[in-house]
């Protein structure tokens, strides 16, 4: 295994830390042993070497069989040119430097974190659900674009290759799991959802034991609040979901929880939340979104299936035990630091491996 390790700025370093200790548990107990890689990016990489994406870690990338990202950004760099900071000139030219084509962000809720949701428990007791999205092309890339002092204007275009290809991903997601995706779009009004509508009905054909509906993104937003647990695996555009991603983390109530994986020429994984200046440098942030990504990267990555379970459910464990970081509510003498939650985890890892 050889992986890419890019903390990135604020609590990048933090939990990244706490996922490493994990993965050498993992490596300990399977014999299988990674090469790890460091390289900066983000407004590190920016004050160190002029860029936020330097040449080093594009070579530390290139020669990685994953990337495991913590996060960038963070208000020192906010005045920088837009090719400049960290979320432009370093995290976008890396999605793009990696040929990244799919995002899945899964949804889970936790027994014992159900009063985080704003809403009520009956409404999110089996929800269960992933968001695969489309990441390279739809409105952000599509040409043409600009801005003048008359108008501004986007382009929003699908083509066949791009759309069959994230359809596949969604359905062989969904052949493992409650076998039902639901594509997103907006096939009542747009050129561009009627012609995806069309390919994804044609690709569902391959996938017989697969239920697929279609439902418009509106519909789509206020069915994930009204009745979230209906969804098994959820396909989209990349800017519907950008935005359905986004609605449906804040579903579980805390971003310190939620993994993301996006597969490209080289897979990259990262927690769903940004670099937290407000709590960085005060070994207070929740590290579980970081270990998740972790083991997203052993199953998708390396096909490790069985450590990526273990440490699923060690996680488990210990949010059942009562175990918390402060963005988490529960009994104050059971709020660990980065740290500790870290190695709670990792013993928990080790009992029940
Ligand atoms: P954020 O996700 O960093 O923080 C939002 C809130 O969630 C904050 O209160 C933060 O403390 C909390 N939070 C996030 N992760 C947490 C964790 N692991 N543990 C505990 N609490 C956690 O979003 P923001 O404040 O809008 O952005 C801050 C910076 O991060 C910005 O510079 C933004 O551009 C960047 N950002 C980066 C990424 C990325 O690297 N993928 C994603 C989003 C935002």
């Amino acid at each position: 295994m050889k992986i890419a390790i890019l903390e990135g700025d604020g609590i990048g370093p933090e939990v990244m830390r706490e996922a490493l200790k994990v993965l050498d548990i993992v490596e300990k107990k399977t014999k299988v042993e990674s090469e790890k890689n460091f390289g900066y990016i983000g407004g590190e990489a920016y004050d160190r070497f002029g860029t936020p994406f330097p040449e080093e870690t594009k070579k530390i990338c290139r020669n990685a069989d994953a990337v495991l990202l913590g996060c960038v950004g963070g208000p020192k760099w906010d005045a920088l040119p837009p090719e400049s900071k960290p979320e432009i000139g370093g995290l976008l030219a890396l999605r793009k430097f990696l040929n990244l084509y799919a995002n899945l962000r899964p949804i889970k809720i936790y027994d014992s974190l159900k009063s985080l949701s704003p809403l009520k428990e009956s409404k999110i007791s089996n929800i269960d659900l992933i968001t695969v999205r489309e990441l390279s092309y739809g409105i952000y890339y599509g040409k043409p674009k600009g801005i003048d002092n008359e108008k501004g204007f986007d382009t929003m275009i699908y083509d066949k290759e791009t759309v069959e290809r994230i359809a596949r991903v969604a359905f062989e997601i969904a052949k493992n799991r409650r076998k039902m995706v639901t594509s997103v779009d907006k096939a009542n009004v747009l050129r561009s959802s009627m012609y995806w509508r069309s390919i994804v009905t044609k690709i569902s054909k391959d996938y017989p034991d697969v239920l697929l509906n279609h439902m418009y993104v509106d519909n789509a937003a206020m069915q994930l609040i009204i009745n979230p647990s209906q969804f098994d695996v959820i396909l989209t555009t990349n800017m519907f979901g950008d935005i359905l991603s986004d609605e449906s983390a804040a579903l579980v109530g805390s971003l310190g929880m939620l993994p993301s994986a996006s597969l490209g020429n080289t897979n990259l994984y990262e927690p769903a939340g940004g670099s937290a200046p407000d709590i960085a440098g005060k070994n207070i942030a929740n590290p579980i979104a970081q270990i998740l990504s972790l083991a997203m990267m052993l199953e998708l990555s390396f096909d490790m299936i069985d450590a990526a379970r273990k440490i699923e459910s060690a996680v488990e464990f210990v949010i059942k035990e009562g175990y918390r970081t402060r963005d988490l509510p529960g009994n104050p003498s059971k709020i660990l630091s980065t740290s500790q939650m870290g190695d709670v985890i990792c013993k928990k890892l080790e009992d029940i491996w």
